[in-house]
Formats: structure tokens, C-alpha cells, sequence
């Protein structure tokens, strides 16, 4: 594409699975360009995640997100069943207490002695007591969900330009000129969507420099012995140093919850987490490691407060946040994009997410701060 798309209603930034389900839900009511820098959309941390769907994952302002999420997933066929298993460490239960604290009214978690830990968890090494079960933790086909928004935003109209890194940002009176690899594209409203690029994409507008941090995590698939069953749950470590997972063929996903500073960039696993996952596994359970077949690494991106950002940008006229889906992109798209298309299209919130309050999510929080 060569010259300007003129005219687009909306052009957005990023299609990982935020542009791509927030593409999906405004289609139909505008015309839309969803502009995406790399060749294929998903490359970055949407191709790069754990998959799983838990409600006590991101904190409490996220839970609701998440659970406002799970109707839609579920109709596009997209959750098999999992469970969680959040097992305490072995200084004590205090981290399980907490997640009691935080998720116990809305989310159901069974406690758990040793000895029913034993039998959800095989070869549990002993010396770590109990922990807590959570039975509606699913799987997530990441890339079916990805794929069904991009073909929705399709057959809706939405033009996707891939190849067409943005350079540059300026306002013409009413109109954001949007300069990219492939040609400049005008449009009166853009969509900061670009995950761990947020903040370089705000700089370029010149909107409220929020800090959307990238932070690196590792995971590594494992052929193990005896193979995995996959009827076994997520298994987290309540004081965040693990959690791994059943994969098909028996084998293991296993990541060592690193949380590594980092600039936005093609992630990489370094040999080091990788390492230092394994050990942590060796000590929790008793599989042998035959091994190391893949690892991959990716970018969490977190706003100041960890919630995600979404809503029109408060320096910046025509400029909307989508950003800051941090460890929970995947499992929240379908109540982010609804309240996302809602405040974009300056309509009342859908059914599914009327009783969530958005204000925590504006971005007008950091212009009080
Ligand atoms: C190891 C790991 C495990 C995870 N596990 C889970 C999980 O189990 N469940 C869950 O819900 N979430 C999980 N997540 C988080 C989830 O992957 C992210 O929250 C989600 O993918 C973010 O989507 P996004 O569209 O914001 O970002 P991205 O997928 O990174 O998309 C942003 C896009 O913007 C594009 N872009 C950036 N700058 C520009 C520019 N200048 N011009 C044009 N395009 C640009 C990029 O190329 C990219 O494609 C995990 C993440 C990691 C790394």
C-alpha cells in the first residue's frame, strides 16, 4: 500500500489480541484500519503465551475482566477444562491466605490438605502442606481466538495492513496522520494497541506518558518421565516462583514466573530462567527431566498499577489507550473489547461487562496521580 487510506473512521495500532478483538467489536459501526508492524499478527506476546484462563491471575481489579470474559470464550469454543492447583510454598501458607483474601467471594477455591494435594499432583515431592483448588481454571486455544476475532474484524470490513510499522504520529486539525512503513493513513481517532510499544506510541502522539513496562517470561516445554496425563491441572507455586502444565504428548509447559525488566523488543528466553525452572521443578516433583525440547519467551506489559488502560487519552484529542493487558491479554479480550468498543464508540456498556466499573481502568487515573 502506497499513499493515504482515506477516509478511515479508526485506526489501531496493534494486531496482537488487543487490536485484533477490539478490531472485531467495532467493525461493524465504523470503518476501521488495524495496522500491525510485523508481517503476521500474534507474533509478539499474544504468539507467546501459557494459554490458561484463571480468575485469581492479575489481581482482584482484573477478576472481573476475566470472569465477565468466559461466556464468550466459551460460545466460540475456545476453553477446554483444566482446573488450577495453587500449592503453598514450603514456608508456609501465608501467600494462600492472601489469594483467599483477595478472590474467596468470587471465585471458588477449595482448600486442600496434603494428602489431596498428593493425589492432584503426581510424584508431589513432600514438605510443602497443602494448598487451594480451583476448578474453573481452563485452557485457552490462544491462536482460535485470535484467528476468530481477526476473521470477525474481516467480515466486518476492517482493513488489516501488516508490514506497516508506525514511525510517526501528528494532528492536523481533527485528523491523526499515521506514518507508517506501508504509506500514511488519516484518521480522527487512534488506538494505542500496541502492547509493549504503548508507551513509544503515546511518546509519538504526544499523549500522558504512562510507563507501560515490558517484562520478559520464559516459558520451556519439557518431555518428562513418566509423560504428563493431561487430565492433570495448571500447578502454581502460591508464592509466584513456578507453574507448569500439561501439554500434548505427555509433555510439560513449565515457566519459572520470571518478571525481568526489559525495552520492548523480539523477547528471547535467556539459558539462565531456563535453568532455574528446571531446578524449581526437579525440587517439586519427582519426574525426571528427558528433555529440553522448545523454550520461548515474551513480553508481560504492565501499566503503574498493574490494572490494564482503556479509554480516550486525557492530553491527547482522537487518542485512545488499549493497553497494559500485562499477564492477562488472553483471557480478558472479549470483556476488554466490549467495554474498549463502548467507551470508543461512545456508547452504554454491553450486558456482559454493564457491572464493571471502567473508571478503574481510564487513563485519567495517571493524570490524577
Ligand atoms: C510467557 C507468557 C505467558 C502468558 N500467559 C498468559 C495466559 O496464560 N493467559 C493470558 O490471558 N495472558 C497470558 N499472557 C499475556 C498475554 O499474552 C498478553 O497480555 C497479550 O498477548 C497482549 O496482547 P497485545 O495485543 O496487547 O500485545 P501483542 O500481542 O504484543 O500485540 C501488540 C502488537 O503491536 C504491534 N506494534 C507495536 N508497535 C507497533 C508500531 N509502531 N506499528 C505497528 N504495530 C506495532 C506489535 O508488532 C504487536 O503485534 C502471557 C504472556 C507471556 C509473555
Amino acid at each position: 500500500m502506497n499513499g493515504t487510506i482515506n477516509p478511515a473512521d479508526i485506526a489501531i495500532i496493534g494486531a496482537g489480541m488487543a487490536g485484533a478483538s477490539l478490531a472485531a467489536e467495532i467493525g461493524a459501526a465504523a470503518r476501521v484500519v488495524l495496522i500491525e508492524g510485523e508481517d503476521q499478527p500474534g507474533y509478539h506476546s499474544t504468539g507467546r503465551s501459557a494459554a490458561f484462563w484463571s480468575e485469581s491471575y492479575g489481581g482482584p481489579a482484573v477478576q472481573p475482566l476475566t470472569t465477565a470474559s468466559f461466556a464468550y470464550l466459551a460460545e466460540q469454543g475456545v476453553l477446554s477444562e483444566r482446573r488450577a492447583v495453587h500449592l503453598a510454598g514450603p514456608s508456609g501458607s501465608a501467600a494462600i491466605e492472601v489469594l483467599i483474601r483477595d478472590y474467596g467471594a468470587a471465585v471458588q477455591l477449595d482448600r486442600l490438605d496434603a494428602e489431596q494435594m498428593a493425589a492432584l499432583v503426581p510424584r508431589l515431592r513432600g514438605g510443602r502442606g497443602g494448598g487451594l483448588s480451583e476448578p474453573s481454571c481452563k485452557d485457552i486455544d490462544v491462536a482460535g481466538l485470535h484467528a476468530h476475532y481477526l476473521g470477525r474484524a474481516k467480515r466486518t470490513g476492517v482493513q488489516l495492513l501488516t508490514d506497516a510499522r508506525v514511525s510517526a504520529l501528528r494532528r492536523n486539525g481533527d485528523i491523526w496522520r499515521i506514518q507508517t512503513r506501508a504509506g500514511a493513513i488519516d484518521a480522527p481517532i487512534v488506538v494505542n494497541a500496541a502492547g509493549a510499544w504503548a508507551s513509544e506510541i503515546a511518546a509519538m502522539a504526544g499523549a500522558q506518558p504512562i510507563v507501560i513496562q515490558p517484562y520478559r517470561r520464559t516459558v520451556i516445554q519439557l518431555e518428562v518421565d513418566p509423560p504428563a496425563s493431561s487430565d492433570m491441572p495448571l500447578v502454581m507455586d502460591a508464592d509466584e516462583t513456578f507453574y507448569f502444565k500439561p501439554e500434548a504428548g505427555g509433555r510439560i509447559w513449565l515457566s519459572p514466573h520470571d518478571e525481568t525488566l526489559t525495552t520492548a523488543c523480539d523477547a528471547a528466553p535467556e539459558e539462565l530462567d531456563v535453568a532455574i525452572a528446571i531446578d524449581r521443578f526437579e525440587k517439586v516433583v519427582d519426574w525426571r527431566v528427558v528433555r529440553r525440547e522448545r523454550a520461548w519467551a515474551g513480553l508481560r506489559s504492565f501499566s503503574p498499577d498493574r490494572r490494564p488502560v482503556y479509554g480516550f487519552d486525557h492530553r491527547a484529542p482522537g487518542f485512545f489507550w488499549f493497553a497494559g493487558q500485562g499477564g492477562f491479554g488472553i483471557q480478558t479480550a472479549p470483556a476488554a473489547a466490549m467495554i474498549g468498543a463502548a467507551l470508543l464508540l461512545r456508547r452504554a456498556l454491553p450486558d456482559a461487562v454493564r457491572h464493571i466499573d471502567t473508571a478503574l481502568y481510564d487513563p485519567a487515573r495517571f493524570e490524577r496521580s
